[in-house]
């Protein structure tokens, strides 16, 4: 018997109430599904491959996705601004279904922009995030860059700095961004920086960086183990000088947040974190669709290979293989649109549900496709069969957005109250 209510969202006591909980999607929904899924399974899946070896960002596969309006603003907007909050995870799913490393050259784009979206002004949302895609005829596409050499896990010692120059009314940014999807071939770059180091992350702000500044520029691109297609790599800043108007949220904001922070009074989030909150249950959707691809497979091939004069799926070792993957997938799932419907009508995470996602869908995703190689048994481990690719795409989703540990120490700190380390 449930003895609190601390477990389940309290609908009443939030600012949005009237969405119910409806696990039924409407028609709307569905038809965007079957769309994206359509574009997965004709487009991005024939391609996976190809992009997956070249090791390139597929361009003209992010071009017909902007064709079709999939890749854009106003496609974007849409899948944010569904009230139940599931339309950006369905979105996500069948797209990664199709392909992990030419979902990730598509959607690498919307970290970026969610930041820019949860902590710009109008004035900023209305002229950076459609800049972030580009046009149909000139795709762009944009990187969110926190990492850095010594800062991964730890995102309050970053070493990159802001200095403001009263004399010119600029900021000038130094210093080596690592790991950064879409670093050096993005339009846009949004850099977190610290301001004030003594702050650690209080002290951070994001900065929006044309790429045609003088000083920033690509370093290293990383060769990978999985998603190929996605473009890796460092982003060096040297002495880039940038609008004031150009930190997210205006300069006033972030005098007013330094300021508290210098008194000591709680800010409610860090520029990097509060993108990475948000975001994380979509992460988790593309786990999901990792997951999924690599289960629908595996059932497919364990129902026509034939062995001992039987379907591989006829053994019970098979058939509980797949039955357990259906369900933590389900499972992955559902946690997964908890956390967006949740994220969406502004309720606050207070059991890390979002980390919680997110740490549940990678989990699921590496697991999912390590059996669904044991499955195919040799042909799960050749390069003609997709699920050697798949599983090494789903690696990533233990490891980047918050690796697994650190995940556990969020959901460990949000239940417990204490700051565990
Ligand atoms: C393909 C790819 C794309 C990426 N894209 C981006 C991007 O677009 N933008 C961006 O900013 N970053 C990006 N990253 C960086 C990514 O977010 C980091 O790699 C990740 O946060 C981990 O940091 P790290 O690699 O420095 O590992 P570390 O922080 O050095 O961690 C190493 C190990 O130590 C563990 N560990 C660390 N601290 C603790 C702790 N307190 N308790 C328990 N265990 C701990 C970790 O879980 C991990 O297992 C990307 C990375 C990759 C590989």
């Amino acid at each position: 018997m449930m003895t609190t209510t601390e477990q389940i969202p309290d609908a009443e006591v939030t600012p949005d109430a009237t969405v119910p909980f409806n696990l039924a999607l409407s028609e709307e929904q569905k038809e965007i599904r079957d769309w994206a899924h359509g574009f997965a399974a004709d487009v991005i899946r024939p391609a996976g491959e190809e992009w997956d070896e070249r090791e390139e960002t597929p361009w003209p596969v992010i071009q017909e996705a902007a064709k079709i309006g999939l890749y854009g603003f106003e496609g974007t907007a849409q899948f944010f601004a569904d009230p139940t909050g599931l339309l950006l995870p369905i979105v996500n799913e069948e797209l990664f279904w199709g392909d992990a490393g030419i979902g990730m050259a598509i959607f690498g784009t919307t970290l970026a922009v969610a930041s820019i979206f949860g902590q710009g002004t109008n004035e900023q949302i209305g002229e950076w995030i459609p800049r972030c895609f580009g046009s149909v005829d000139d795709p762009k596409v944009a990187s969110f860059c926190v990492s850095e050499p010594d800062a991964g896990s730890d995102v309050s010692a970053l070493r990159t700095r802001a200095k403001f120059d009263e004399k010119t009314n600029e900021w000038v940014l130094n210093g080596q961004k690592a790991w950064a999807t879409n670093g050096g071939i993005a339009d846009v770059h949004v850099i977190v920086a610290s301001v004030d180091t003594e702050l650690r992350s209080r002290g951070q702000a994001a900065f929006l960086v044309p790429f045609e500044t003088k000083g920033i520029s690509q370093g290293v691109k990383v060769k990978k183990h999985g998603i190929r297609a996605s473009h890796t790599a460092e982003v060096l800043l040297d002495d880039v000088r940038i609008p004031a108007e150009n930190v997210l949220g205006g300069k006033e904001k972030l005098d007013e947040r330094l300021a508290r922070a210098r008194e000591g009074t709680k800010n409610k989030s860090q520029a990097a974190m509060a993108t990475f909150e948000a975001s994380r249950p979509t992460v988790g959707a593309q786990a999901v669709g990792i997951a999924r691809a690599a289960y629908e497979y595996a059932l497919e091939y364990s129902k026509e290979r034939e062995q001992f004069g039987r379907k591989i799926i006829e053994n019970q070792s098979i058939a509980f293989m797949l039955a357990d993957m259906k369900m933590e997938i389900d499972c992955a799932r559902l946690l997964v649109w908890r956390a967006s419907w949740m994220g969406r009508t502004g309720q606050d995470f207070n059991n890390a549900e979002g980390s919680m996602s997110k740490l549940k869908a990678g989990e699921v995703a590496v697991w999912t496709t390590e059996r669904a190689i044991q499955i195919l048994g040799g042909n799960g481990y050749a390069r003609e069969y997709p699920v050697e690719r798949w599983h090494r795409d789903a690696k990533i989703y233990t490891i980047f957005e918050g690796t697994s540990e650190i995940q556990r120490l969020v959901i460990s700190r949000a239940i417990s109250g204490m700051h565990l380390s």
